[in-house]
């Protein structure tokens, strides 16, 4: 998909990390994010993707990569059960950065979905909804990428603690870029007010982490900061990343 594609380096047909990439997980650890992002965008040029789900740690990132490449391929996955306020950030963003973010659709309608499957599938599995809503439509785009990037963070869950900066993605077969794999929470919303970043206003509201609509509430005071996810089920990734330790790992936010 990508007019670059013909002068870069070959991948390794998905046989698991290059030595490039080791190489370049092992310098780039601990650098700064802008840095990441700028070794990623000359590598894959407009075969690198960024996903944003309109958390703060995504906004930041959002504000990273246009400082690296004001074109940048940015992408969200539209399940059509998100807040207002997350459109809404969306469009602020858009605005300010005069970004045309890519929508990411299910194959099927809300409507579709319940005559499937049933209404209100998530209350039921929430892991095949996962599946319908983020994964498979995920799975499709990233297909037109060989490299993805992510706002996940190791302190986010111990799912995520292993996180690399550079890794390959044995999911999806394809490179994947955490430039904030090594800051901490505070670190983000420094540089959000920094820069005057847009950003989600749920989470002044006790909403640390934000997805879908069923699937997310307020967390209370001295909660992790993803009990409001699928709570009251013991499910606590969408499945976009298995971890290292093999669990199904992995939500945008
Ligand atoms: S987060 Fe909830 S509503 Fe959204 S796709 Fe997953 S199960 Fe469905």
């Amino acid at each position: 998909m990508s007019d670059q594609h013909h002068d870069r380096p070959p991948l390794d047909g998905g046989q698991g990390l290059t030595e490039e990439v080791k190489q370049a997980a092992k310098d780039l650890n601990g650098a700064d994010p802008q840095v990441i992002l700028e070794w990623g965008s000359k590598r894959f040029g407009r075969a690198l993707a960024l996903a944003c789900s309109f958390g703060y740690e995504d906004v930041a990132l959002v504000h990273m990569m246009h400082q690296v490449d004001a074109d940048a391929k940015i992408f969200y996955l539209d399940t059509d059960l998100l807040f207002e306020e997350t459109y809404r950030t969306r469009d602020r963003l858009a605005e300010k950065y005069g970004i045309r973010f890519i929508r990411v659709r299910p194959a099927y309608t809300l409507d579709e979905q319940a005559k499937l499957w049933g209404d209100q599938l998530w209350k039921r599995d929430p892991n095949s909804c996962c599946m319908v809503r983020k994964v498979e439509p995920l799975r499709r785009f990233l297909k037109g990428y060989d490299a993805w990037c992510t706002g996940i963070r190791r302190e986010q869950s111990p799912t995520r603690a292993h996180t690399q900066v550079v890794e390959w993605d044995t999911q999806f077969q394809m490179v994947k870029l955490n430039p904030l794999a090594h800051w901490k929470e505070a670190q983000i919303w420094d540089y959000i007010h920094q820069h005057q970043i847009p950003y989600n206003p749920m989470h002044d509201n006790r909403y640390p982490s934000i997805g879908c609509i069923p699937c997310t509430r307020q967390v209370q005071p001295g909660e992790d900061s993803r009990a409001g996810r699928w709570s009251g089920t013991n499910k606590t990734e969408c499945g976009l990343h298995p971890s290292s330790t093999g669990e199904q790992g992995g939500d945008l936010t």
